[in-house]
């Protein structure tokens, strides 16, 4: 058992017995909005009130969904299966109980130690007194016509802060997938100028519990009417593409994808769990000694000069670095089974920034060394967004020069309008806790009127 464990155990066996009080009985909420969560318009004051617990309709699988930072109980959710494994031998189980309980957790959607049938009774009570399992709290869900569906989450202390997770079904030659978009921060400090979230500036890293427990409720919001014994995996595929940059919340990302991969818990392939980063050059490095997973990198500019401007870490690690760490990552193909085989490049089409002709060829260039396949991503425009989307005009005629220089090169399809599927779009909404967006906002208008004075000048010059 590790330290922390050990620790976390004594006060645990200490504090016993404290209550979960919570209106969760009745399985639903209303939304407690603070100042800072109001929603923004009628539309959306409407389309928030569905506030529900992350439960299942058994009654024994009720669960509080207050948030339960004070409660001294390990949350087993966020645990890997050495952590598990460190827990129960902690408490002088077997090691094989991990294996037990994450089935439990992770693949039946129990939150509810009375329901894990195949242990004693003596250590579900045991259990009870010193573990639980508690996925973030649901505080808006919305499942779209085309099948997408969205969650936004509140997490920590109080009023807490909100994060979404946007689930994309898709039909395609190896059949069905589920891609669940996961995010890893609350906000994000690095302040791309065409993301919503970057607008909303950073709160706080996520917890490994406060990740996993959006794939956690993700795949249960599929089995709500199937009985315990018939539930099974969903997701088919996970990508750490959204709120945040993963690599800078290292651990809990990390640990929280060897959830996804394990048999225990989600078994997804390495192939299906991609991480994406905007380019911390060093983290990537170390992503590729912990772990092998699929890798994306959000590139939206082919020089350094527009990046700088689009995806302010470039200034810190250009593209030159950038390019060399992601050929390093590949360079690590860990053989048949690996995720290593390729990179893939996350270019967003903004229209009249990006999408030039020049822009494709310089993309060739940079990209001539690096295994990578391209994904063009039409721009999903958020209020006040000082970029319009590019045509599709202008996104065909730029894919087929990337095709024609050999790339593999798709246009993402645009999912979930009707529900802001964008990164970062329905929270913006919901709550700016910042005064970032804010002053972005303030300064996008200054800028609007100063355009609008000056074209009235020279209209009365002329
Ligand atoms: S694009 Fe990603 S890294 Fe950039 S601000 Fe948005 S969430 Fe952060």
């Amino acid at each position: 058992m590790t330290e922390a464990f050990a620790a976390r155990s004594a006060q645990a066996e200490t504090a016993l017995q404290a209550p979960i009080t919570s209106d969760s009985q009745s399985g639903q909420h209303t939304l407690t909005a603070s100042a800072d969560s109001e929603p923004a318009s009628e539309a959306q004051a409407t389309d928030a009130v569905t506030v529900y617990s992350p439960v299942q309709p058994h009654s024994a699988n009720r669960i509080s969904t207050q948030n339960l930072t004070d409660d001294p109980r390990t949350n087993l959710l966020g645990l890997t299966r050495e952590q598990m494994e460190d827990f129960f031998v902690g408490i002088g189980e077997k090691k094989f109980r991990a294996g037990q309980v994450m089935k439990w957790i992770h693949q039946y959607g129990v939150t509810n130690f009375v329901e894990m049938s195949n242990i004693s009774g003596k250590l579900r009570e045991r259990l009870e007194q010193l573990a639980r399992i508690t996925p973030p709290e649901v505080v808006h869900r919305h499942y779209s016509a085309d099948g997408t569906r969205k969650w936004v989450f509140r997490v920590g202390e109080g009023a807490g802060s909100l994060i979404e997770t946007v689930l994309i079904p898709a039909e395609d030659k190896t059949g069905s997938r589920k891609t669940l978009c996961v995010s890893s921060q609350v906000g994000c400090a690095l302040d791309c100028s065409f993301c919503s979230t970057g607008k909303q500036g950073f709160q706080r890293d996520l917890t490994p519990a406060e990740i996993i427990g959006q794939v956690w409720v993700a795949n249960q919001s599929y089995m709500e009417d199937v009985p315990l014994t018939e539930r099974t995996r969903t997701i088919t595929n996970v990508v750490m593409m959204g709120m945040g940059e993963p690599l800078l919340n290292f651990d809990p990302v990390v640990s929280a994808m060897r959830l996804m991969l394990d048999d225990f818990a989600y078994g997804l392939s390495k192939r299906r769990v991609t991480l994406s980063t905007s380019g911390v050059v060093p983290m990537l490095d170390r992503l590729g000694e912990e772990i092998d997973v699929a890798l994306a990198i959000s590139l939206h500019a082919p020089n350094d000069t527009l990046r700088d401007e689009l995806v302010p870490i470039n200034r810190k690690y250009p593209l030159r670095e950038l390019v060399a760490a992601a050929r390093r990552y590949i360079a690590r193909d860990g053989g048949l089974e690996s995720a290593r085989k390729h990179v893939t490049i996350e270019y967003v089409m903004l229209d009249g920034v990006n999408d030039h002709p020049e822009h494709a060829r310089q993309l060739i260039q940079l990209l001539k060394t690096l295994p990578s396949k391209i994904n063009l991503i039409p721009f999903n425009p958020f209020p006040h967004a000082p970029y319009g989307r590019s045509s599709n005009n202008r996104i065909r005629s730029f894919q087929k020069q990337l095709s024609d220089a050999g790339f593999v090169c798709t246009v993402r399809t645009t999912r979930g309008d009707d529900i802001d599927a964008a990164c970062g779009q329905l929270v913006g909404q919901v709550a700016d806790r910042t005064r970032r967006a804010e002053r972005w906002q303030e300064k996008v208008q200054r800028q609007q009127g100063e355009r609008q004075l000056h074209e009235s000048v020279k209209t009365r010059g002329d």
